[in-house]
């Protein structure tokens, strides 16, 4: 019946408000999903700083390995002591 012009816009408006929420919506599910595994990560693993050199252990190395309480360069370091402690000691 009455039909306007603007109609057409105000539905493409719609459609971009509309992507625009599913970004927000996605960007909280992961933004909660991080939080979670924060949680998770602080609970299995109380120290982010490396036990030998003091420094963060990566993010990326606490996600594959929770429980780790070194940097890799130090748990490489770590492991080639071990090898060699009957030897050295
Ligand atoms: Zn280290």
């Amino acid at each position: 019946m009455c039909l306007k012009p603007a109609t057409s816009n105000k539905g493409d408006y719609r459609m971009a408000d509309e992507g625009e929420i599913a970004n927000i919506l996605a960007d909280r599910t992961v933004a909660e999903s991080i939080a979670q595994n924060a949680k998770l990560l602080s609970k299995q693993a109380n120290k982010p700083e490396c036990e030998d050199c003091g420094l963060e252990i990566p993010q990326q190395r606490r996600e594959i390995a929770p429980w780790a309480e070194t940097c890799t360069e130090c748990q490489s370091i770590r492991e080639q002591r071990g090898k060699h402690r009957r030897v050295a000691y």
